[in-house]
């Protein structure tokens, strides 16, 4: 997990991007590093092991200025936490560079191919193959561009990634994939962001989407062209995210995971509060898309999820069968779809995530709704893959959690 920023717009891209790495820095402390291309088509790097408060102390020494450009924050996998290994990565020419989020499974086959055909690489790490890749396939077809040699790299890796890309060649353009990893764009007025998670941007804009998996987004100046895997235009959904950014900040706590168990009676509150009638003792849950009927008709309930939400899905059991006296059964979304479950028409599915994105809660609520199954998803963040493919949402009113062992998303 790390965490990315990626802009093109009129401010200046380097105060942007680390304003937003550092809303991110929770996701990774091994390395940070940020390439901006300014208008003679230079691109310019700054890396620094350790904190992001390194990378501030080497822009101070050796400032840069860009039109666009991209950054990131590290949790290295693949080769150790050094400034080499730092990203983002460059092709051999310079003229390209990538940061990444994920593993590519498949990069040292890549790397041995690209290394006969005099690619030199400069790091350890998976991702830098992507970089070379690019490059690769420009210099057998230049027409491609940026573009075009991005969406074929992707054809060529196999793993999971939330990818960005920068060509000095094809000014103010950035390149945006994921396959797993969350990558949510941002649109501003003439201004674009692409980012790990939502606090990264939230300043600058609420109009925001998640990109879905297998697609990719073209940022430019002029607005944002968002791609299936085979090339077919998409239609993103874009939300408007209603968070407060001082919500997404520490708001005076030493540390988030203080703050954010002082805000559990705020999340009660604000999860029930407008769908709890408390004269009639009705609760209306607006967003669940399966009518009333059908919804009486379930025999039975099945939880999948993963880690906290798994802890959750534990209470809700207990809380369901007493209350309404159907039998539930909980899951670990890993195993779910590995142990062949029995799910009918009459089983309600249901999928619990702080993110929205978690990646084998995803794969259990596929494995229902492939055996025709209802499903609804227990979800905290708007618009995320989850809430697109369920039948239903629950929304739960949290706000941002940033602390890595969970409080008010579990209550
Ligand atoms: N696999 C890449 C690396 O080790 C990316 C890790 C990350 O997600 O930060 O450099």
């Amino acid at each position: 997990m790390c965490g990315i920023v990626g802009y093109v717009g009129n401010q200046q891209v380097v105060d942007v991007v680390i304003e937003g790495l550092r809303k991110l820095e929770y996701r990774g402390y091994d390395s940070a590093g940020i390439a901006v291309i300014n208008r003679d088509g230079e691109m310019q790097v700054r890396r620094a092991e350790g904190k992001l408060r390194n990378l501030e102390n080497v822009l101070a020494k050796n400032p840069i200025e860009g039109d666009y450009g991209l950054g990131h924050t590290r949790w290295a996998t693949h080769g150790r936490p050094t400034e080499e290994n730092a990203h983002p990565h460059r092709s051999s020419d310079g003229r390209i560079c990538v940061v990444h989020n994920g593993i590519i499974e498949n990069y040292l086959e890549l790397k041995r191919e690209l290394q006969k055909e005099d690619h030199r690489f400069q790091s350890e790490t998976d991702t830098e193959v992507v970089a070379h890749l690019i490059e690769n396939h420009l210099r057998q077809n230049p027409s491609l561009g940026l573009e075009g040699a991005f969406r074929a790299t992707l054809k060529e890796i196999r793993g999971i990634y939330a990818l960005v890309a920068i060509s000095a060649d094809e000014p103010n353009k950035l390149c945006a994939a994921r396959l797993g990893p969350p990558v949510v764009v941002g649109l501003g007025e003439d201004e674009y962001f692409v980012a790990s998670d939502i606090p990264a941007i939230l300043e600058h804009t609420r109009n925001m989407f998640f990109l879905g998996d297998g697609e990719m987004a073209t940022l430019t100046r002029e607005g944002v062209k968002v791609e299936d895997a085979n090339g077919k235009l998409v239609n993103p959904n874009v939300q408007r995210i209603n968070w407060d950014p001082i919500q997404a900040e520490k708001g005076g706590f030493k540390h988030f995971m203080l703050k954010e168990i002082y805000e559990q009676p705020r999340a009660v509150r604000d999860t029930t509060q407008n769908r709890v009638s408390l004269d009639t003792g009705h609760v209306y849950l607006d967003e669940i898309n399966i009518p009333a009927a059908y919804f009486r008709s379930f025999s039975d309930i099945k939880i999948a999820a993963c880690g906290t939400a798994w802890h959750a899905a534990l209470v809700a059991k207990y809380l369901i069968e007493e209350l309404a006296r159907v039998p539930v059964e909980v899951d670990y979304a890993s195993e779910f779809r590995y142990r062949n479950p029995i799910l009918t028409p009459s089983t309600l599915m249901m999928v619990i995530s702080q993110s929205g994105e978690t990646a084998d809660t995803l794969a259990a609520l596929r494995e229902a709704k492939e055996k025709a199954c209802r499903s609804i998803a227990i979800c905290n963040v708007q618009g995320s893959m989850m809430t697109r493919e369920a039948d239903g949402t629950i929304y739960t009113h949290a706000g941002p959690e940033i602390g890595v062992a969970s409080t008010k998303a579990f209550t």
